[in-house]
């Protein structure tokens, strides 16, 4: 007996559109290649910024996420008050307290961040000013003091760790202030759970576009590119404790959805 399909060609024409567009809804993932860390993998060349300046002000219709006096939107990963040291307008990892995030969650944004890697500089290569801004807890942009210090391009300072270098390395020196100003797109996922839009990030390091609507992989990960897995629409920025007293500043968004 022959499938009734095949008997009728318009049902397997059918068939066989519905199947192709199944396929097309599924995002495809984008192959990069180079291995994780991949020490072979080109430096991006370094750029100069312009000085560092003030404080960027924040637009009118920003969130602001940390105004320089208190981290009342930010908690501990476990929802405690966030344990890192507030002086001066700025606020420090403090080693060992772990990571931070803001009480609210974000999905599309415009972020704008301002950090300063410790001076004098210590350690080389990843354990030199680490630290990092993970959009939904789960998609980082490195922080890390790649100024005069080399490491895989994969995790070089405003790389999209393990997946994509900066286009050039627009690093100031340990002790000055240096922005982030970021562009994210969210993932969207089917109610299968299938991914349908991939996440992407565009970033500004120092005034100096350093990502243009890169295609993420997935979340990013040490060693590895995991798949994406469904997420809530909106989730916690998280800020890393790698154990280096970062600082931050001025740290404001706009929502974009
Ligand atoms: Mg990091």
């Amino acid at each position: 007996m022959r499938p009734a399909i095949l008997k009728n060609p318009r049902s397997l024409i059918l068939a066989a559109a519905v199947l192709f567009g199944a396929a097309l809804a599924i995002a495809q993932i984008p192959q990069i290649p180079w291995a994780v860390h991949d020490m072979n993998r080109p430096q991006p060349p370094v750029v100069t910024p312009g000085p560092a300046g003030p404080p960027v002000p924040a637009p009118s219709d920003a969130v602001i996420l940390f105004d320089g006096k208190d981290l009342a939107g930010w908690t501990d990963a476990k929802g405690q008050p966030a344990k890192w040291k507030v002086e001066n307008g700025y606020f420090e990892v403090v080693p060992k307290t772990g990571e931070i995030r803001t009480v609210k969650g974000f999905g599309d944004c415009q972020l704008h961040v301002e950090w300063m890697a410790p001076s004098p500089a210590k350690g080389v290569d990843q354990d030199r000013g680490n630290s990092g801004v993970f959009l939904m807890g789960l998609y980082e942009v490195q922080v890390l003091d790649c100024y005069g210090n080399r490491t895989y391009a994969d995790g070089m300072t405003a790389a999209i760790y393990g997946q994509y270098p900066p286009l050039v390395n627009a690093c100031r020196p340990p002790g000055e202030w240096q922005t982030y100003d970021i562009v994210f797109h969210r993932p969207r996922f089917d109610k299968d759970g299938q991914v349908t839009t991939l996440a992407r990030l565009t970033v500004c390091h120092n005034g100096i576009i350093v990502h243009e609507c890169d295609v993420l992989t997935g979340p990013t990960a040490h060693k590895a590119r995991p798949p994406y897995q469904m997420h809530a629409d909106k989730l916690p920025i998280s800020l890393q404790d790698h154990g280096h007293p970062v600082r931050y500043r001025n740290i404001w968004l706009r929502e974009l959805e």
